[in-house]
C-alpha cells in the first residue's frame, strides 16, 4: 500500500520525470537562471489558464500578497478585512504595511468569510477585502464584488489554496478563483495544487494599470533600468522553477481531478458517521481540494488524530490558532463582532490525507480506522 502521507510529491514526480528532468538539465544546460524564457512561458501560460490580462510570477505567496498590498496605494492605520480562520500570510503582510487586520468571523461550512460578515466589518478606514479560498474552494464572490463597489474597497484574493478552482456567477459565466476581484495571489510551494521544486509565487489581474504597477513593484519599483518610480521589492520566480510549474501547469486540471475523486470517495464513506461533518460543495463553485478538511464533534478531534498516528495515517488541524489570538496580531489587529465559528473551527477541524496519487487501498484503510475510532 506505501506510507500514507499528507501529500505524495514523490509519486506525482516519479510520472513526469523524465520531461522534469529534461527541463531541468535544459535550463541549467542555458544558465539564464534568472529570467529565462521559462518565466515569460509559464507567465502567457498561467495568464491564459486563467483567463487574466496579465500574471506577474514572484518568490512565493506571500510576496503575491505583499506586491498586491503595497500596489494599491493604502496608507498606515487603513483597514484591511481578513479572514481570523486562515494561514497567517494572509495578515502578516498587511501588518508588515502598517495596515490593520479587521479579523471577521467565516462561515462554519464552507470556512470561508461571507459578505455580511464583511459588511458588519466596513468602516470609514477601509480599504481593502482580502478573501481567502479556504482548502480549495472559492468564497462567494458575487455579493463580496458587490459590497466593494458600492464602498470602493479593493479586493485581493488570496487563491493560494484554490488554484484552478471555477466559480460560477449568476449569469451563469464561469471564472477562475484569483480573476474575479481586483488582483489574485497564488502560491507555488511545493505542496499546494500547483506546486513547484522550491518557492514560488504569482500575482495576477484584469486591471492593466495595477498590471504594471505591480510588475514593477515586484522588480525594485523599476520603470526601466535604473529609473525607480516606486519602493518595490525583489521578488522573482527562478528559472527552474518556471520551468517546472510549465510541465505542471498542463495537469493542474487532472490533478484536481484526482483529488476530487479521493474527496468524494471520502465524502460516501464518512458523510454518514455520527460525529463528523465532512466538508460541504457549494453549488456555485467547483473544489479543488487542497486539504479534505472534517469537522470532528464532542472534543474528539484530538483523540481521533492520536488514533490514526498510530496507525501510521498522518492527520494535520489546519489551522489550531486563529489569526486573534496569535500574540503578534493581539496588538495590531482589530476583531469585528464575534468569532465563535472560528473558534470552534480550530477545536473541531482535521485534515486528512488528500492528493493526487492515493490509491483506493490507502482510502479503505484510512476510512475503517476512522470507523473503527468511531464504533
Ligand atoms: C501557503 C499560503 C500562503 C503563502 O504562500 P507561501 O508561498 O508559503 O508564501 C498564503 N495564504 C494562504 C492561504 C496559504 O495557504
Amino acid at each position: 500500500m506505501g506510507n500514507i502521507q499528507m501529500v505524495d510529491l514523490k509519486g506525482q514526480y516519479l510520472k513526469i520525470k523524465s520531461e522534469i528532468d529534461e527541463a531541468i538539465a535544459a535550463c541549467i544546460n542555458a544558465t539564464s537562471f534568472i529570467n529565462g524564457p521559462e518565466v515569460k512561458r509559464f507567465s502567457e501560460a498561467l495568464q491564459h489558464y486563467l483567463g487574466v490580462e496579465k500574471v506577474i510570477p514572484c518568490a512565493n505567496g506571500t510576496d503575491a500578497l505583499q506586491i498586491a498590498m503595497m500596489a494599491l496605494d493604502l496608507k498606515p492605520g487603513d483597514e484591511v478585512i481578513v479572514p481570523a480562520f486562515t494561514y497567517v500570510a494572509t495578515a502578516e503582510v498587511i501588518g508588515l504595511l502598517g495596515l490593520v487586520p479587521v479579523m471577521v468571523d467565516v462561515d462554519p461550512e464552507t470556512f470561508n468569510i461571507t459578505a455580511d460578515r464583511i459588511e458588519q466589518a466596513i468602516t470609514s478606514r477601509t480599504k481593502a477585502i482580502v478573501p481567502v479560498h479556504l482548502f480549495g474552494q472559492c468564497a462567494d464572490m458575487e455579493p463580496i464584488m458587490k459590497l466593494a463597489e458600492k464602498h470602493g474597497l479593493h479586493v485581493i484574493e488570496d487563491t493560494a489554496q484554490a488554484i484552478g478552482a471555477r466559480y460560477t456567477a449568476g449569469d451563469g459565466s464561469k471564472v477562475m478563483a484569483g480573476a474575479i476581484g481586483h488582483i489574485g495571489c497564488t502560491s507555488f510551494f511545493p505542496s499546494k495544487n500547483l506546486g513547484c521544486y522550491g518557492d514560488g509565487g504569482a500575482v495576477y489581474t484584469n486591471n492593466k494599470e495595477l498590471g504594471e504597477r505591480m510588475q514593477m513593484i515586484a522588480n525594485h519599483g523599476q520603470v526601466k533600468k535604473y529609473v525607480h518610480k516606486y519602493i518595490g521589492i525583489n521578488s522573482r520566480l527562478d528559472s527552474l522553477q518556471a520551468a517546472i510549474l510549465n510541465i505542471k501547469l498542463a495537469h493542474l486540471d487532472e490533478y484536481a481531478a484526482a483529488r476530487e475523486w479521493a474527496a468524494t470517495y471520502y465524502d460516501k464513506q464518512l458523510g454518514d458517521l455520527p460525529g463528523i461533518t465532512v466538508p460541504l460543495r457549494v453549488t456555485n463553485s467547483t473544489h479543488v481540494f487542497h486539504q479534505y478538511t472534517l469537522r470532528i464533534g464532542e472534543g474528539k478531534r484530538d483523540q481521533l488524530k492520536a488514533f490514526l498516528e498510530e496507525k501510521g495515517i498522518p492527520a494535520m488541524i489546519y489551522y489550531p490558532v486563529p489569526l486573534n489570538e496569535q500574540e503578534a496580531y493581539k496588538s495590531i489587529g482589530k476583531v469585528s463582532g464575534n468569532l465563535g465559528n472560528t473558534a470552534a473551527l480550530c477545536r473541531e477541524v482535521l485534515s486528512l490525507p488528500i492528493h493526487t496519487e492515493m490509491t483506493e487501498e490507502q482510502l479503505d484503510f484510512i476510512i475503517d480506522n476512522i470507523k473503527e475510532f468511531i464504533n
